[in-house]
Formats: C-alpha cells, sequence, structure tokens
C-alpha cells in the first residue's frame, strides 16, 4: 500500500499547463476552484448556454464548448456524468494532441470500454473520496479529502506524477493518495455504493421503518429510530471506527447489537454480495445501466418515482423541516 502524502509532490508536474474542466458540476465546480485557487490557469467546458456554462461565467471562469476547451488545454479532466461521457469523449478526441492528459475521476467507462482514448495521450484519474461539495469545503478549511490515484496510460512518462499534482492541487495529499488501478477503483466504487452505502443502507433503513410500522408503532418514531439516529453512528464509525461506536454507545445497545446485528445481516447477505460483486466485476452491471440509459432511462425514472413515494418520504420531509440546523438546498440551489 502506498499513500503520498503532502512531501511526496517533489515538484509541480503541471507547471505551465492549461487545465480544462469539463463539466461544471458536483465534481467539476469543486475541482475547478480548488484548482485555481491553487494557481492553476483553469478554464470549463460546458453546453454553451446551458445553466452550468453560466455558473461558472458568473464564478469568473472562462467556458467553451467540450473541443474548444480540450483544444486550448493540455490536461482535459472528464467531469460530466457517467452515461455523458462516451458523446463528449466523441466531441473532444480530434483535438487531444501529443502527450495531453484525459483524467477521469471514476473509472468506468475506460474499464468497461465505452471510451477507447487514443494511444497518444495520457489517461489517469484522480477519485476523491467524497462529493463534490466536500471536496471544496475541505480545501477551504485548509485540509482535503482522500483520493485515489490511478494511471491507465502513460505516453509522457509523467503520468502519474502529473496526477499526483493534480490531487495535490486539489487538497487530497493532506488526507493521502492512494495508488490504484482503474479496474480496482471501478469495482469496488461500484460495490461500495451498491452493497454498502446507498443500496444496502437504504433498503436496511426502509426494511427497518416497515417493520415498527407494521408493528403499530408511529412512523415518527420508526423515522428517528431507522434514519435519523443513523447519521449519529455512521459519525462515530467515520471518527474512530467500530470501536469508537462500542465506547459511545450504551452497554445495552452494544449487546443487542452483538446477539441480533448477525441475525439480521446474516451469511446468506454476504453471498449475495458476492453475486452482485461478480456482475459488477464481469461488466453485467455496466452493461446493464449503459442499454437502460440509452433506452431513456423509463425503467430507472420509474424506480426512482416509485422509491420517493415510500412512507419514509413524507414522515421524514415533515420532521425535518423542524431541524433549522439542517442543509436544506437540494442539488441546483447548490450549484448556484
Ligand atoms: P454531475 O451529475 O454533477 O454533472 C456534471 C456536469 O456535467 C453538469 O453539471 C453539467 O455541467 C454537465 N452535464 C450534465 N448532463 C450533461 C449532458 N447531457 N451533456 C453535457 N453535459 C452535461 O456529475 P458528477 O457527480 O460531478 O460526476 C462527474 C464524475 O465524477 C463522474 O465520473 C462521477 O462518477 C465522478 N465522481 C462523482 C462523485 C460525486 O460525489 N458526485 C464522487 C467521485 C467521483
Ligand atoms: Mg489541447
Ligand atoms: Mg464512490
Ligand atoms: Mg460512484
Ligand atoms: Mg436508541
Amino acid at each position: 500500500m502506498k499513500l503520498f502524502t503532502t512531501e511526496d509532490v517533489k515538484r509541480d508536474a503541471l507547471e505551465g499547463q492549461t487545465l480544462a474542466v469539463l463539466g461544471y458540476g458536483s465534481q467539476g465546480r469543486a475541482h475547478a476552484n480548488n484548482l485555481r485557487d491553487s494557481g492553476y490557469n483553469v478554464i470549463i467546458g460546458a453546453r454553451p448556454g446551458g445553466p452550468t456554462a453560466k455558473a461558472a461565467e458568473a464564478a469568473g471562469f472562462e467556458v467553451f464548448d467540450f473541443a474548444e476547451a480540450t483544444a486550448k488545454a493540455q490536461h482535459i479532466s472528464m467531469l460530466v456524468p457517467d452515461m455523458v461521457q462516451p458523446a463528449v469523449f466523441e466531441q473532444i478526441k480530434d483535438h487531444l494532441q501529443d502527450g495531453d492528459t484525459l483524467l477521469f475521476a471514476h473509472g468506468l467507462n475506460v474499464h468497461f470500454g465505452a471510451i477507447e482514448p487514443p494511444k497518444n495521450i495520457d489517461v489517469t484519474m484522480v477519485a476523491p473520496k467524497s462529493p463534490g461539495d466536500l471536496v471544496r469545503r475541505q480545501y477551504q478549511e485548509g485540509r482535503g479529502v482522500p483520493c485515489l490515484r490511478a494511471v491507465y496510460q502513460d505516453a509522457s512518462g509523467e503520468a502519474a506524477e502529473r496526477a499526483l499534482s493534480y490531487a495535490h492541487g486539489l487538497g487530497g495529499t493532506h488526507a493521502g493518495v492512494l495508488d490504484t488501478t482503474f479496474a480496482e477503483e471501478t469495482e469496488t466504487d461500484l460495490f461500495g455504493e451498491q452493497a454498502v452505502l446507498c443500496g444496502g443502507t437504504a433498503q436496511l433503513v426502509m426494511h427497518g421503518f416497515d417493520t415498527l410500522v407494521e408493528a403499530g408503532y408511529q412512523p415518527e418514531a420508526a423515522y428517528f429510530e431507522c434514519l435519523h439516529e443513523l447519521k449519529l453512528i455512521v459519525d462515530l464509525l467515520y471518527e474512530g471506527g467500530l470501536d469508537k461506536m462500542y465506547e459511545f454507545i450504551s452497554d445495552t445497545a452494544a449487546y443487542g447489537d452483538l446477539v441480533s446485528g448477525p441475525r439480521i445481516i446474516d451469511d446468506s447477505v454476504k453471498a449475495r454480495m458476492k453475486d452482485v460483486l461478480t456482475d459488477i466485476q464481469d461488466g453485467t452491471f455496466a452493461k446493464a445501466w449503459m442499454d437502460e440509459y440509452a433506452a431513456g432511462s423509463n425503467g430507472y425514472q420509474a424506480m426512482l418515482t416509485k422509491r420517493r413515494a415510500h412512507p419514509i418520504e413524507s414522515t421524514g420531509s415533515k420532521l425535518r423541516d423542524r431541524m433549522s440546523w439542517l442543509a436544506k438546498k437540494n442539488k441546483a440551489q447548490e450549484a448556484a
């Protein structure tokens, strides 16, 4: 395991380069602003006249279409949504020059072959392990979120050093930059979000809520126990691992965890996690998602609509109205 920190950044391997950030969304905004504050010449590629092009201009960036931004820059960050990247790549590929860098924040398209970069460029990844708003906020507080770094293709001989300088420019070397590969980042990222972080957690929360409500308890009580308090536990895990959680919860909670946890999340869950991992590794998941997107995403949208109609949502929405400390901005408001 190699974890790079600020001392490992021997020189600025991106000195003199123009950095184009394609897409000014969650990651794009954070990368562009952090890199500019780190002293780089940063330009934005976006759809002309679109809402994010306006937001980037309002933040003082020069904005071009994707092809023009690529032509003007030597280092190009592909930060449009994963499903949009193959189409944007078609627009920029003829404008990539010898020794340019094409950087990703997630390896999906390159790893599963939806984007096939030309051989004369560097292809790298710097993947912050957090949403973009935290990448920005940590940087502004003089810190940084941990990042993964990978080199898929090294035409210049400097790909690894350039990617480390980029991660440093994001603030990533404060917490550490871990070396990985496109395969490892892609497969572990998809597995984490499907099995544990999003898929597993959402399902666990909903089943817990439904179990209490079906047993006749108030939905508000179920909401507090199964969703609201989750943050307090996750904060303890984040700060100090399982040990810190056991230090702070009651003995009753710890005993109940040890005897009932394995009844809920048993070996059959792990066996199905392995099935999910296999679908990720062999490309079954990526193909299904790309096919769904290409067909217009109707199935995806229908599943999302159904999920949003779950009673935990209306229950929580009313309770959260009273929690004045919660961030109330949605994604579009964050961007403005
Ligand atoms: P996003 O959904 O915030 O969108 C990025 C931007 O792309 C938009 O703001 C817009 O400027 C542009 N865009 C959107 N649709 C477009 C279209 N149809 N045509 C052209 N441009 C369009 O994206 P994101 O979440 O920042 O993800 C960017 C990359 O970063 C992805 O590869 C993602 O996997 C990776 N990543 C995201 C996160 C995260 O927390 N969001 C974390 C790590 C890595
Ligand atoms: Mg160029
Ligand atoms: Mg992730
Ligand atoms: Mg992901
Ligand atoms: Mg309790």
